[in-house]
């Protein structure tokens, strides 16, 4: 609440609010100065039109509105479910959404990429007969050369 800045000497917005609610300062500052006078009839006029002109108790015609309000809004039980089920179908389409959203790039990222330099099965049936001839593969020959005396 920006009413009036308060000046040295004067009392705060604060300070005015504490009053209007009776737990402010005592010094009588209020009934002597005539501008703080003025800025805490502001106060209590915004005050009052918060409460709907009732002054510090909420307004009976207020709770009225509110209950008949209610009283109407019970009254159309199919618009009210109607709502509910556009909501709960809303979210779950976008849950829905989300998750496929979320498996395609998940697929995207995880999905094996083929190496480059493939072997086939020919080429490997090749490798391992060429291993099978040679009894002994060329990098096990300079240990076998250690043993022999
Ligand atoms: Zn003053």
């Amino acid at each position: 609440m920006n009413i009036d800045s308060a000046r040295p000497g004067h009392w705060t917005d604060d300070q005015l609010i504490d009053y209007l609610y009776g737990v402010g300062p005592q010094d009588g500052h209020v009934d002597a100065c005539g501008e703080c006078r003025v800025r805490l009839a502001k106060i209590q006029a915004r005050r009052d039109a918060l409460n709907f002109g009732s002054g510090d108790e909420i307004g009976h015609e207020f709770l009225a509105e509110q209950r008949r309000r209610i009283y109407a809004r019970m009254a159309q039980p199919v618009r009210w479910w109607q709502e509910m089920a556009v909501r709960r179908w809303t979210s779950a389409l976008a849950t829905g959404g989300l998750l496929a959203a979320g498996m395609l790039y998940y697929e995207s990222v995880q999905r094996p990429r083929r190496p480059v330099n493939e072997v086939t099965d020919a080429q490997l049936a090749q490798e391992v007969s060429s291993m099978a001839q040679d009894p002994e593969p060329a990098p096990t020959a300079p240990l076998q050369a250690l043993f022999e005396e």
